[in-house]
C-alpha cells in the first residue's frame, strides 16, 4: 500500500502527539506530519501533496474554519479530506463547517479510543478515490477538461482515443501483461469503427469481465436517453452525461471504485483461503487435496510437452525420528520442503505422505529431468538440516514413455522406480522406462 501523508494541525503539543499516534496505528503506511499553527501548516501544505488533514477548531493564530476555507481555496487541496477535531460539538461547525469545506468532524469529548474507530470508518468511506482509470475519449476538448479533474482527485489515468486501442489494452490486462486499471470510462461515440457500446459488449461477453471485476462508466450525450439505455443493456455500471459535472463524475467514480476495491479484496481473500486449504503447513508444499484437484488437469494441459512425475522419499527417516526426536524430524521435513520448492520453482511440489513428496513437471526432456533429479539428490546430501545427514531416493516416470496413462498410473510407475532405488541401497535416482524395466539414473550419470 502506498504511503499516506497526513497533516495534523493543533496548537496543543500533547493533542498533536496523541492524534498523530492514533493515525499511525490505524492507517497503514501513515506518514504523519504535525504543525502547531495554521500559518505554518498552510505553508507546508502548499509545498507538498497530502492525503488527509486534521485540524482543531481553535488554533493559536487563526480560526480553524478559516484555516479550512484557506486550504480549500488553495490549488492542490481543494478536495483533500479534511477532518476537524473539536472539543465541543460546536454549533458553528454544524452551520458553517461544510461550506468551509470540512469533510467530517470528530467530537473530542467522545474520547481518543473512539477517534481510532472514527478514523478507520472515515478511511473506508473515503478510500474510493484510489485507482487507475482507462479513459477513452476522442474529443480533445472533453479530454482536456476531464483529465485534470480526475488527476486532481488522485486517480491515475491512461487516455486513448479509440475503442480499438482501449480494447487492446484491456486484452493485455486480461492476459496478465501491460498496464492494469480498475475502471473504464468511455465516451459512447468514438472515431474508430467501434463505439463505446461495442467495446463494452466485447469486455463483458468476449473477455468475460463482470461489472464487479471491471466497472465501466459510459459517457453519453445529455438528452441521449436511447444511448443511456443501450449502455445499460451492454453491461455499463453507470453513465454520466456531457457536459461532465465534476462532483457528479467523481461521485460516480467513487462508488464504482468502491465496487472494484471490494471485488479485489474478496478475490485476495479467496486466493489466500485457497492457498491455505491446499498447502501443507509444515513443509510449504501443496497437499494431496491440491494434487487431486489439479494434477490430472496438469497432465492433460502438458499434452505434447513431456510430463514427469517424481516421487521423492527420505531414506530411513524413521531412524532420524527415533534417534533425534520427532521435532528434529519435523525440521528436516520443513527443510526438505523448502529445498524442493527452491529447486522446482516453476513446478508443483506436493507432500504426498509423511516423508514422501511428489514433483510434477512438464516440458523437460528425459536427459534434463534426470539431471534435475540427480541435482536434487546431491543437494539433499549436502543440505545437513539440523546437522543431520539426510539422503533421498527418487523414482521417475514420464508420460512419453507410458502413453495413455492417467496420473495415478504414472505415479504407480514412479513408485516402482522408487522401490528399486531403495532396494539398490538408497540415495539413488531411478526411472521406469517405456518397456517397464527400471534403470538407475545415478549409476547411468556416474558412468557417463
Ligand atoms: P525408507 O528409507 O524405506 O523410506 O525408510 P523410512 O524410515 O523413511 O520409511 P518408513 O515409511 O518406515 O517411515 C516413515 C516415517 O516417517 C514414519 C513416520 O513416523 C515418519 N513421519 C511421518 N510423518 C511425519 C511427520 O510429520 N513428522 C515426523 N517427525 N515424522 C513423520
Ligand atoms: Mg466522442
Ligand atoms: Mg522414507
Ligand atoms: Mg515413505
Amino acid at each position: 500500500m502506498a504511503e499516506s501523508r497526513i497533516m495534523v494541525v493543533d496548537s496543543s503539543a500533547v493533542s498533536r502527539e496523541i492524534v498523530a499516534r492514533i493515525l499511525r496505528n490505524v492507517i497503514e503506511g501513515a506518514n504523519v506530519i504535525t504543525c502547531g499553527s495554521g500559518a505554518e501548516a498552510l505553508q507546508v501544505l502548499a509545498e507538498n501533496p497530502y492525503n488527509l488533514v486534521t485540524t482543531s477548531l481553535l488554533l493559536s493564530d487563526m480560526d480553524g474554519l478559516d484555516f479550512c476555507r484557506q486550504l480549500r481555496g488553495s490549488k492542490d487541496h481543494h478536495s483533500t479530506p479534511l477532518i476537524v477535531i473539536s472539543g465541543d460539538a460546536d454549533e458553528r461547525l454544524l452551520k458553517e463547517g461544510f461550506s468551509a469545506g470540512v469533510t467530517d468532524y470528530f467530537d473530542k469529548s467522545r474520547g481518543y479510543p473512539a477517534f481510532g474507530a472514527f478514523i478507520k470508518r472515515f478511511c473506508q468511506r473515503n478510500s474510493g478515490l484510489v485507482g487507475s482509470i482507462l479513459y477513452i475519449e476522442d474529443s480533445k476538448t472533453a479530454a482536456a477538461m476531464t483529465i485534470p479533474i480526475m488527476e486532481r482527485h488522485g486517480l491515475k489515468l491512461i487516455h486513448v482515443l479509440t475503442a480499438e486501442e482501449g480494447l487492446e489494452l484491456v486484452k493485455q490486462m486480461r492476459s496478465g501483461q501491460g498496464e492494469s486499471f480498475d475502471i473504464v470510462v468511455t465516451d459512447f461515440y468514438l472515431k474508430g469503427e467501434m463505439t463505446g457500446g461495442d467495446l463494452l459488449h466485447a469486455l463483458r461477453t468476449r473477455l468475460h469481465f463482470s461489472q464487479q471485476e471491471l466497472p465501466v462508466l459510459m459517457i453519453t450525450g445529455n438528452d441521449d436517453l436511447r444511448t443511456q439505455v443501450e449502455a445499460f443493456h451492454a453491461g455499463a455500471n453507470d453513465f454520466v452525461a456531457k457536459p461532465l459535472v465534476e462532483e457528479v463524475l467523481m461521485a460516480r467514480l467513487g462508488s464504482l471504485l468502491m465496487i472494484k476495491h471490494q471485488y479485489d479484496a474478496l478475490e485476495r481473500q479467496a486466493q489466500s483461503m485457497e492457498r491455505v486449504a491446499t498447502t501443507d503447513s509444515l513443509t510449504g508444499a501443496r497437499n494431496r487435496h491440491y494434487m487431486g484437484e489439479h494434477g490430472e488437469k496438469m497432465l492433460a494441459a502438458a499434452e505434447g510437452r513431456n510430463f514427469w512425475s517424481l516421487i521423492v522419499d527420505i531414506d530411513h527417516f524413521k531412524k532420524i525420528n527415533d534417534t533425534q526426536g520427532h521435532l528434529v524430524g519435523d525440521h528436516v521435513l520443513a527443510a526438505m520442503g523448502a529445498l524442493l520448492k527452491e529447486q522446482f520453482t516453476d513446478d508443483v511440489v506436493v507432500r504426498f505422505g509423511g516423508e514422501e513428496f511428489v514433483v510434477l513437471l512438464s516440458g523437460l526432456s528425459r536427459k534434463e529431468v534426470m539431471g534435475r533429479a540427480e541435482e536434487l539428490r546431491c543437494a539433499v546430501e549436502s543440505l545437513k538440516p539440523e546437522d543431520v545427514a539426510v539422503t533421498i531416493s527418487v523414482g521417475i516416470a514420464g508420460i512419453d514413455d507410458h502413453k495413455g496413462c492417467d496420473l495415478n498410473e504414472l505415479l504407480g510407475l514412479a513408485d516402482k522406480a522408487l522401490y528399486v532405488a531403495k532396494d539398490n541401497g538408497r540415495n539413488q535416482v531411478c526411472l521406469t522406462q517405456s518397456d517397464g524395466t527400471v534403470g538407475s539414473v545415478t549409476e547411468h550419470l556416474a558412468s557417463a
